[in-house]
């Protein structure tokens, strides 16, 4: 969506293909007609009160000087203290985590910090919208290949598939970085055990290292369980794993999260850390550190949120939208092209704007996540919301 086409910059643009984010975009255009916004991923309700008073109590024992560029250390304590509980990974809070501007900081210093011009990246595409201009801005060329959507008898999109023999096909000597996303946004697919030990074979006689992006670690649903690069030893010794305290906690707009990696790596971060945002608020770490000392704040979340993503499930099955499989994130990817509306036929990015502003619900088409244009009829709802306003925008959505 580039909306600075006719502008006339005084210098070459370095990200000439790109404009403001479709999230920004929906969330403004959700405003402007008081659609009920389940487009951008942010949860409407309020953080836990017993986080914020953590973060009060560290500002008023005078927590509010620079923090150590690397980040608090209680705070990378607890953090390794986490991964070690859930992933059986050693983590060396001093020398292996970093505390992050959230999670889009992370992953574009990662970016910066291990590739170079002409360097390939592989991405897997529907992508994160800031893979991307973080590798074109590195200098990288993007290699892009696609899950693989599994379709029904209908043609209508059922599931996704990791494209294996693309990626082998992608992978070669320049290849620096590999990205993977899971559970995955925006189709909720998240990877089993003998992926990742399929991942691994596939990058074993390679030098490319992998970032893995996992900041929806904690919503994985039906009993499934999320697996961490950080819990397979072969794959962490290349990698650099992303995660975000905003997702896990309800509060987005802190900006904070993570990145774990062997010391070697986390050695080049941190020179290109240092010099992009340099650390972190301080209280918001202290805060964290406490509340993160508490695991039922992170081991309470999937259920907290299958009930959310059930009740929302349930709802949109009174609906001709045919629903994808969410087993995890807090996003539903629902297909609209056989909904009994001469709107069934628009492009995605038109059918969020039609059903954003004259149905009064916002979406975000899932042809945004792609750089060729790429439609298949799906857009993705963020289910993270109080369950009247999730109510609320089913009854418009029953309309239909
Ligand atoms: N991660 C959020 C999403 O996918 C958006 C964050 C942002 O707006 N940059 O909706």
């Amino acid at each position: 969506m580039n909306q600075n086409q006719d502008l006339n910059p005084l210098f070459p643009s370095r990200l000439p293909n790109v404009g403001t984010t479709v999230f920004t975009i929906m969330s403004a255009l959700a405003t402007e007609h008081q659609a009920i916004n389940l487009g951008q991923g942010f949860p409407d309700f309020p953080c836990d009160r017993k986080l914020i008073s953590n973060v009060n109590e560290a500002m008023l024992a005078d927590h509010n000087q620079y923090p150590p560029m690397i980040g608090v250390s209680e705070l990378r304590h607890e953090i390794s203290q986490k991964i070690k509980n859930l992933y059986k990974h050693d983590y060396d809070p001093d020398t292996e985590i970093t505390i992050t501007a959230g999670g889009t900081q992370g992953i574009l210093t990662a970016i910066l910090a291990c590739v170079s011009p002409g360097d390939e990246v592989v991405i897997i595409e529907p992508a994160y919208d800031c893979y991307r201009p973080s590798i074109e801005l590195a200098g990288g060329k993007v290699i892009a290949v696609s899950l693989q959507a599994v379709r029904d008898d209908n043609g209508q999109v059922s599931s996704y598939e990791i494209p294996w023999e693309a990626l082998t096909s992608a992978l070669n000597s320049k290849t620096r970085l590999l990205i993977i996303n899971t559970p995955h946004n925006p189709t909720g697919m998240v990877w089993n055990l003998a992926d990742l030990d399929r991942l691994a074979l596939l990058v074993q006689d390679t030098s490319a290292l992998i970032l893995s992006d996992e900041v929806y670690e904690h919503m994985v649903y039906d009993g499934a369980k999320h697996h961490s690069i950080a819990s397979h030893p072969t794959l962490a010794a290349r990698s650099f794993l992303i995660s975000s305290f905003g997702k896990t906690y309800h509060v987005t707009g802190w900006k904070v999260g993570y990145v774990a990696a062997p010391a070697a790596l986390s050695k080049e971060f941190r020179k290109v850390h240092q010099f992009n945002v340099f650390t972190v608020s301080t209280p918001m770490q202290y805060g964290l550190a406490t509340y993160l000392s508490d695991a039922t704040h992170y081991l309470n979340l999937p259920q907290f949120y299958q009930a959310k993503r059930d009740f929302f499930r349930a709802g949109l099955d009174k609906t001709g939208f045919k629903l994808l499989p969410t087993p995890g994130t807090y996003f539903q990817c629902v297909d609209y092209s056989k909904l009994n509306i001469p709107q069934a036929s628009f492009n995605e990015a038109n059918f969020c704007e039609w059903l954003t502003k004259d149905v009064g619900v916002a979406a975000i088409p899932v042809s945004a996540f792609y750089e060729r244009p790429t439609e298949s009829g799906v857009i993705r709802f963020c289910f993270a919301k109080q369950e009247k306003t999730l109510a609320n925008a089913l009854e418009r959505l029953q309309q239909l």
